[in-house]
Formats: C-alpha cells, structure tokens, sequence
C-alpha cells in the first residue's frame, strides 16, 4: 500500500488563501463547531448556514439546548431532515451539563461518548475547537485520501477507515495546525476533489503529489460497492381544511420522521373512490374533494411517491382525536412540517 505523500505543507499554504468563510468558522467555538458539524451531516454547506445562525441565535449556549422544549427544538430543524440528529444533540447537552458544567470535554475519548457524537465528529471538535492532534475522516476525506495514494481498497469497510484515521493521525502529530489540516482536507474534497469522477485537478495545491492524476486514474478512485436501489412508496396525502385552519396529526415517537407533525396520510395511491371512503373512516364530512399534485421527497433508503387530495370540510366533525387543526400562522411558527410534506403547503386553499 502507498503511503500518504507529505501533502501538509501545501495543503495548509492552499487553505490559508483559499478557507471557505463560513459562519462557524469566524469564531470556532466549540458549541458553534459541535452544533456545524452535526448539520452538515447528510445536508450541504450553502443550506446549512441560515439553519446554523438561526439554531445559536436562538440557543446560544449549550445550557440553552440542554432546556430547549422538544417541539422548538424540532422548528429550528425543520426542513434539514434526520431529526434523530437534533434529539441527540440535546441529550447529548443535557449530559454536557451535568458531567462537565456546560462545557464540551477537550478529549476526542470524551466527546465520542456523547449521544450522536462518532469518530469524525469527535475528531472535527477535537481538532478544530480544542487544536487537538485528531483526524476527522468522512467519505469525502477518504475520496481524497485513496485519489493520492491510488488506494483500490472499499472504503466503505471499517477496516480502511480505521487506517486512514491511523496514518492521518501520524500527519497531524507534529503540526500546530490540526484543525486547519482537516478542514482544508474538507475544503479539497468539497471544492476541488469532488466526487463522482469530476476532480478539478488543475486547480488542486496537490496535483503533483497525487497518484491517481500521475497515472491517469482519477475516475478508478474511491472504490465502493454499487448502492442499491431505494425502496418507493406511494402514499396518499389529505390536505383537511375547515374554517381557514388544516388538520394536522403527530407521527409516532419512532421509527420514520419520529415525533414530527404531517397532513393526514395513508399508505397506496387512492383513487377519489378510495379516498372518500378513507374519509368517511374517519368521520369527516366534507363539502369537495378534489385531486391536488404529486410529489416526490427523498430519503437516504426510501422514496415517497405523493399524491394529494385537497378536502373541503364541513358539518360536525367527529375527527379522529389524533388530528390537531392549525391555522396558517401556526403552521409556520409553532409544528415542525418535516421537508417531505413542505411542497403541499402552498396548495392549502386557507
Ligand atoms: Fe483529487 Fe485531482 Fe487533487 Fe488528486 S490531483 S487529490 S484526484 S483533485
């Protein structure tokens, strides 16, 4: 296997002119870092910043977060998604307060035991708060990493990860500027070695170290299995309204979207018939039904097919107690709508 070549030096000369300016990074603090970090989990930088300013201005200690009711807390994730992110961010507070007064531990063992906190998020705190000696090794670092040794090992086994946070760690060991050495490892791998074979190597401060380019092989790295194809659901959405407010219900506290609010929805593609026979399941009287748009919501396993019904109510409802109504403002304000029922809300005839 080849070793990692000494890209360090103009790596960090490269991120000196080149740092993206972004919020978390104007005042590393290790709250505001923890709280970037878990956002830019599985969502992109540019969508991140106005959650992030939002999420400390609101909650601008983690004694804040520690307390935060639960529903607040879940509106201020609202359209970033994997909500399990935000519960464990709180728990993981609530722990910080009571073992270490508020403060995060300055040690990579210590943050890995906090809810939600794994090896790379650990090691980002770690390095760029704390200027530790700890690699912060993702997917895109890894892409990086098997580009300039030309590694054709499956990085998405445990094994090869594992090495890379070893041989990094060796890297960072003597540099004063951990934290810069990471983040300028992000930087590359979200500005220039991008995935998908598009590396912008005539723009890269490591080209002339890089295996992959030397041999021509940029498009052979990273190497992993073929993703399979997500599972499609087809689901029905009723869009309730009465006197300018629309039915919402809570979904259950596990499982998918735990604990979040939706439109009344159920499983298949209904037709009218099919629909208005769900809607006398319910008890609803209703004045029109009319078919609404389709949409389509993404998740990292599982594809929602919608299809909407736009339903006029009327009379004396004996509404499944499970369905809360909300007026405009209240939507907007108070229930977390995860981003998946977000597209139906302009076809709410308030
Ligand atoms: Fe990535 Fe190209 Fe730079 Fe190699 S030369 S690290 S493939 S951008």
């Amino acid at each position: 296997m080849h070793t990692i070549p000494p890209i360090a030096s103009p790596l960090l000369a490269w991120y000196s002119q080149h740092a993206r300016s972004l919020p978390w990074r104007d005042d590393p603090f290790p709250y505001a870092v923890w709280v970037s970090e878990i956002m830019l989990q599985q969502t992109r930088v540019e969508a991140v910043k106005s959650f992030f300013d939002r999420f400390l201005q609101e909650l601008p200690t983690i004694d804040h977060l520690a307390q935060a009711d639960e529903q607040t807390l879940l509106k201020l994730w609202e359209g970033l998604g994997y909500y399990s992110r935000v519960r464990n961010l709180q728990k993981a507070a609530q722990v910080v307060v009571q073992k270490y007064g508020g403060q995060l531990p300055a040690s990579f063992e210590d943050l890995k035991q906090l809810p939600g906190i794994g090896d790379y998020t650990a090691g980002a705190i770690a390095s760029i708060a704390f200027q530790l000696p700890v690699p912060a090794v993702d997917g895109n670092v890894l892409r990086v990493m098997t580009r300039l040794t030309a590694d054709d090992r499956d990085i998405t086994k445990p094994a090869v990860k594992k090495d890379y946070f070893q041989r990094i760690s060796e890297i960072l060991q003597p540099l004063a500027r951990s934290g810069d050495f990471n983040q300028a490892l992000m930087d590359l791998g979200a500005t220039i070695c991008l995935p998908n074979g598009l590396p912008k190597c005539g723009q890269c401060p490591v080209s002339h170290l890089c295996r992959a380019f030397g041999e021509n092989r940029t498009m052979d790295f990273p190497v992993k299995p073929e993703k399979k194809p997500r599972k499609i659901e087809k689901r029905t959405v009723f869009l309730l309204v009465k006197d300018h407010k629309v039915a919402l219900r809570q979904r259950e506290t596990s499982g998918l979207l735990a604990g979040l609010w939706e439109f009344p929805q159920v499983e298949g593609s209904l037709t009218v018939k099919a629909a208005a026979e769900q809607l006398k399941n319910w008890g609803i009287e209703y004045q029109s039904i009319q078919k609404a748009h389709r949409h389509k919501h993404i998740f990292s396993h599982i594809e929602w097919h919608m299809g909407s019904y736009t339903v006029l109510c009327e009379g004396s409802l004996l509404w499944d107690s499970a369905f809360v109504w909300v007026s405009q403002k209240e939507l907007q304000q108070t229930f977390p709508l995860p981003a998946a029922f977000q597209p139906f809300v302009s076809e709410i005839p308030w």
